[in-house]
């Protein structure tokens, strides 16, 4: 019988399909990524459940949720449950391209206050479509059955009955199945945190969101310059780099004269001659000046020629207010 596993890549989703297979379920395990996932690597996840994962892009989709979710966010811009329920949508859509009869899932019942209790696991498990469809092998025994239990193609009684936030059963069965090393959870969703979310917002409230500004928002320190426009500024070389290869044709880039320590800024948005020397004073106020006030900065627009200008350091107070 066959399965589709949702992962993570901590450890309970690993339980959970370790679990699974156990008694003979043949498991496909799927990621589903978004723009604010950090997770890089699935090596150890492999190692640990001996097959590789199939990782699936829902970016676009998810950047709907962000606008207006249904069920409301979590403890910082995180809409866990809408999430949720787009992941197994979209798990549910595969099943029948992978001849699988269920989707299992790592959840806990009471392991997270908001998208882990008891109604809330029930109105995931209605609203993706897949009543009777979902198994949660680390708290099944604690759940309704489902129906390939009830068929008896699953032995429930090999199922389990965690609950709770408490991680001791987690690694006790990870030691009977030699699991030594395993990844953090939620695999750090930006999301969670709340100094990346102010960004998010900014964005939203500027009609700005779009995938290739969320590339921006994990980098750089951010500006607020006008309603239309930001200034992104790097925090070293790499960052620096990036900015560089993230500029679009319609962005200006801000760099260092070629004797001057210090980073590359990115504007983006509707450029005026104010706002060009906000930037470059911003800009300018991150070069290691040597006591000087003022410096020179090549600016580039698209394919335009480079071209130096001298821009003058902002006032230290005048940064509070454009900081995102
Ligand atoms: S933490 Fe992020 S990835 Fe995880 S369920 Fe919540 S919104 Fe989705």
């Amino acid at each position: 019988m066959k399965a589709i596993a949702l992962v993570s890549g901590g450890l309970d989703s690993t339980l959970a399909i370790k679990v699974a297979k156990e008694q003979g379920i043949e498991v496909t395990p799927v990621y589903f990524r978004t723009s604010f996932c950090q997770r890089e690597s699935f090596s150890q996840l492999e190692k640990n459940i001996g097959q590789p994962v199939k990782v699936i892009d829902i970016s676009k989709e998810f950047l709907e949720l962000l606008i207006d979710p249904p069920h409301g966010f979590g403890s910082s811009m995180n809409p866990c449950i809408d999430c949720k329920i787009l992941m197994l949508r979209k798990a549910k859509e595969l099943m029948s391209v992978l001849g699988a009869s269920f989707v299992i899932t790592g959840e806990v019942l009471g392991q997270r206050p908001m998208s882990q209790n008891r109604q809330a696991l029930n109105n995931i498990e209605k609203k993706s479509g897949l009543t009777g469809l979902l198994l949660r092998p680390l708290s099944a025994k604690l759940m309704p059955e489902t129906l390939a239990e009830k068929e008896g193609r699953v032995d429930r009684s090999k199922l389990l009955n965690f609950s709770g936030r408490g991680r001791s059963p987690h690694i006790a069965l990870a030691k009977k199945f030699g699991i030594t090393e395993f990844a953090a959870p939620a695999g750090g969703c930006l999301l969670t945190e709340s100094l990346y979310a102010k960004r998010i917002k900014d964005l939203i409230a500027h009609h700005q969101l779009d995938l290739e500004n969320i590339e921006l928002t994990k980098l750089g320190r951010h500006f607020r310059l006008s309603p239309q426009a930001k200034l992104i500024v790097g925090r070293d070389e790499k960052e620096s780099i990036l900015l560089e290869k993230l500029a679009s044709k319609e962005d200006i880039v801000l760099t260092p004269n070629d004797v001057l320590a210090g980073p590359t800024a990115l504007f983006r948005g509707r450029p005026d001659v104010g706002l060009i020397e906000l930037a470059g004073k911003i800009t300018v106020s991150y070069c290691d000046l040597n006591g000087k006030k003022e410096a020179e900065l090549f600016v580039k627009n698209g394919s335009a020629e480079k071209k130096l200008r001298n821009f003058s350091c902002l006032e230290r107070k005048e940064f509070a207010a454009l900081r995102i």
